[in-house]
């Protein structure tokens, strides 16, 4: 018997993305993550790289960002690129917003989330190797996406979405579904006593900090960091889903910075509203 899996890899046109299973069949949203496949980069960024800062030509990023909108469904002009930088910073952004990052010069200097209520506006983040969180409340018409790199999580960034989708869009949390998406898993995000610390601090006891004796070094699994600050925000379980993917293990599908020591292309995540 085959093991049940939260996604599925959908390829058009060679171009290779991933969905959630329990949107697939939305008719109210599209949703995608990239993977490494269908796009013009070269070398290290081979080949659907997203990055305008991993020394890529421009064309090529700007060509693979017309790709991946085809493939999914969506108008290029509707995206909407984050600023991501390691921190909290969430925007509610609008029509006004399409073409930041890609069409016009990022306006922001910090912004790790987006989210919004209008129909036609494509919010993308990014990532190699850390946490992408998706939000959506499908009977309030809401969509969101948060980076959580390690910082991000222990800053709790998902959590911070929460509470604004709660206390200014008056959202009640039991309607608040959550993907936790493809990106360094428990058997690869190793780290020093200085990063535990502050993991220790947030999340004291738990189980998913581990001291491993033989190497001096700690495992933590951001998955299950994220899922308990969610849960911690008050969301319900059975709204939480952890992809499960690691994309240090995967790295012939994902780009990993771990990995690669850096040199790698950018991953997308894509939310629209339609
Ligand atoms: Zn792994």
């Amino acid at each position: 018997m085959t093991k049940r899996v939260p996604y599925k890899f959908v390829t058009k046109d060679a171009l290779t993305y991933l969905t959630f299973n329990k949107w697939e069949q939305d008719e109210k949203m599209i949703h995608g993550f990239s993977t490494r496949y269908g796009g013009v980069s070269q070398g290290d960024l081979a080949t659907l790289n997203l990055g305008f800062n991993r020394g890529d030509e421009e064309e090529n990023v700007v060509e693979n960002y017309r790709r991946i909108s085809k493939a999914l469904g969506v108008p290029f002009k509707s995206l909407v690129l984050s600023k991501q930088v390691h921190e909290t910073q969430i925007a509610r952004v609008n029509k006004e917003d399409c073409g930041n990052g890609i069409q016009t010069p990022n306006k922001w200097e910090s912004m790790d989330g987006l989210y919004t209520n209008e129909k036609g506006v494509t919010l993308v983040t990014h990532y190699a190797d850390c946490v992408p969180l998706f939000f959506y409340a499908p009977d309030y018409g809401m969509i969101g996406m948060a980076h959580a790199g390690w910082r991000g999580t222990v800053e709790e960034i998902g959590k911070k979405m929460v509470e604004i989708w709660f206390n200014k869009e008056n959202i009640p949390l039991e309607a608040i579904q959550v993907v936790i998406g493809p990106s360094i898993g428990p058997c690869h995000f190793e780290v020093d006593a200085d990063v535990a610390d502050v993991f220790n601090a947030k999340f004291p006891n738990a189980a998913f900090i581990r001291y491993e004796h033989e190497k001096n070094k700690y495992r933590i699994d951001l998955w299950e960091c994220n899922k308990q600050s969610l849960l911690g925000a008050g969301i319900l379980e059975e709204n939480i889903t952890i992809t499960g993917i690691c994309t240090c293990c995967y790295d012939q599908i994902f780009f990993s910075h771990r990995k690669t020591g850096g040199k790698r292309g950018t991953l997308g995540a894509f939310m629209c509203l339609k």
